[in-house]
Formats: structure tokens, sequence, C-alpha cells
């Protein structure tokens, strides 16, 4: 089925940033926020973005601008009834998800595809909260959308597979490279990461310098960048987080957040954005 309107709901980081992402592949892209500052803060952060597409020569000027001539901002929710797929990407709480979820279920149209790019919440339970959860599914597009050509496509137990494969070949036509993900918590990407990151913190504790152990997982396994220089980067707060949360929803041990990583972050030594993590940063 064909993918050419899409209303995405919560002008945050990550709706901004995929409403440029659709709109780039020629969608008509409606941002739909409950902040009216939300909404404003998008379009300068997206007309930003833009501008540095442009500078590195990604886009021309003419391009950056029929970019921005499809997408559109508002409180109204009059574009979710027109829409062929319908983002939700607001807070990563269950009940800010039901709300949006269950009114989006009520006006799209019938044939309209409803997703979510939730980091940690079960795709299933998602689409039951929709109300049609055949039509529902999980694209988890990575931080900054832009640049990131990663999106984890999730079927619920309900999903029907004509859903899953017009949501693969709208990834494709973005210009990203979309991953099958089984719907657990962490998906593919968080589910690895937490365990890694449990795991090169277990060995911190031990004595081992961090620049040690990136280098080792570097030169060893070939990532381009180090666990804990991964976690400084998202932030040690948000790793945190996403660990409890596995940890919570899994019960398995190797999830579980040290006592010394937590004191980090009570510390207010969140990573890069801090200045200090398990590095210091110049600033
Ligand atoms: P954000 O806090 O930047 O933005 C969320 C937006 O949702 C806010 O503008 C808020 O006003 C809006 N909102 C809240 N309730 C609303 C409602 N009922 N109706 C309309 N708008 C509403 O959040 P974010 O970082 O963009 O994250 C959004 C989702 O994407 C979350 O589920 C998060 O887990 C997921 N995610 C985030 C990242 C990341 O790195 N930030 C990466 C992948 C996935």
């Amino acid at each position: 089925m064909a993918i050419e309107r899409m209303a995405i709901v919560g002008a945050g980081t990550m709706g901004t940033g995929i409403a440029q992402v659709a709109a780039q592949a020629g969608l008509q892209v409606t941002v739909i926020d409950t902040d009216d500052a939300a909404l404003e803060h998008s379009q300068g952060r997206l007309d930003k973005s833009l501008r540095g597409a442009v500078e590195r020569e990604k886009l021309t000027a003419d391009e950056a601008g029929e970019v921005r001539a499809r997408i559109a901002w508002t409180t109204a929710w009059d574009a979710v009834a027109q829409a062929d797929l319908v983002l939700e990407a607001v807070f990563e709480d269950l009940e800010a998800k039901r709300a949006v979820l269950s009114r989006a279920g009520e006006l799209a149209r019938p044939e309209a595809i409803l997703a979510s790019n939730t980091s940690t919440l079960p795709i299933a339970e998602l689409g039951e909260l929709s109300g049609r959860p055949e039509r529902f599914l999980g694209m988890h597009f990575f931080n900054p959308p832009p640049a990131m050509k990663l999106v984890e496509v999730i079927a619920g137990a309900r999903t029907d597979p004509e859903v899953t494969a017009a949501a693969l070949a709208l990834c494709e036509r973005m210009g990203k490279e979309p991953q099958l993900a089984p719907d657990i918590p962490g998906f593919l990407v968080n589910r690895v990461f937490g365990a890694v990151l449990a795991a090169a913190v277990d060995i911190w504790l031990h004595g081992a310098e961090p620049a040690d152990i990136d280098a080792a997982m570097e030169l060893g396994l070939g990532h381009r960048m180090g666990p804990l220089a991964t976690a400084d980067l998202v932030g040690l707060d948000i790793c945190v987080a996403l660990m409890d949360s596995l940890h919570a929803q899994t019960g398995h041990e190797r999830f579980a957040v040290a006592p010394e990583l937590r004191a980090l972050v009570e510390a207010g030594k969140l990573g890069r954005k801090t200045g200090e993590g398990f590095y210091v940063y110049e600033r």
C-alpha cells in the first residue's frame, strides 16, 4: 500500500527528526503536539538541521525549501484522519501513549497504519491500546533520525504481514536500512547494548581503565566505538533507565545496574552532556 501522508504525534527530538526524513522522501507530513512551545521548537530545530544539510551539500537550498514546505505543525488532529501512516513519538510513558494511540485508533482511516517509536514498551500491548492491533507495529528510529540508517521494525503478535511489508518498504524509500526485530524488551540494539554495557561496567569495577575496555572492543570485535564511550554519548541517565527497564521486564540479572554506575548518575556525571561520565570531556 502507498504511504504518502504521514501524521506524527509528538514534536520532540524524534518526531522532528522523523518528519525531516519522511519529508525528504517526498511524504506530506503533519507534526502534532499538545504543546505550542514544543511545536515552535520543533520548527526551529528542523530549520537548523536543513541549514546544516545545505551547508554540507547533502541538499540544495531548493530541495531544503521543498522539504520544509511538505511539513506542517499543529495542535489539531485533522491530519490523523487523512494519514496513511500515523506515527506516535510522545514521551516514553504508557499513559501518554495510551491516550494518543486510542485517539489515533478512533480517528484514522480503517486502512491506515499506526506505529510507535517506543524504545521499551511491548508492541503487542500498544497495538491493543490502538484498538486495531493488526494495523499496528513498531518503527524504532535512532537518534538523530536524519543521520542514523537503522530502523528496527517490530511486528506485534497480531500485526498483519502486509503492514510490516509496507513499513519496511517505506523505510527503504526513506533511505534507511530497516531490520526486523522481535517484540521483546530492548528489541535488537538496546537489548544487546544493555548487556554489553553491564559487562563493560563489571570489567571496569575489576580495575580496568575505560579506555582499555573500549579500545579492546574496537580492536577485538571491530566496534566503531567502545561501550563506555557509547554510554557517555547516549547519556548515563538514559542508559540506566534502559537497563532498569530491561531488568524489570525480563528479570535477567545480566541487565542489573551496578551501584557504582547508578552513583555516577546520582552525582550528575551523565557523560558528554555534563562534561564527565566514564571519561572527562573538554568543555
Ligand atoms: P521528547 O521528550 O523529545 O518529545 C516528546 C514530545 O511528545 C513532547 O514535545 C511532548 O510535548 C509531546 N507529547 C507528550 N504527550 C503528548 C500528547 N498526548 N499528544 C501530543 N504530543 C504529546 O521525546 P523523544 O526523545 O522524541 O522520544 C519520543 C519517543 O521516541 C519515546 O517513545 C522514546 O522512547 C523514543 N525514542 C527516543 C530516542 C532518543 O534518543 N531520544 C531514540 C529512539 C526512540
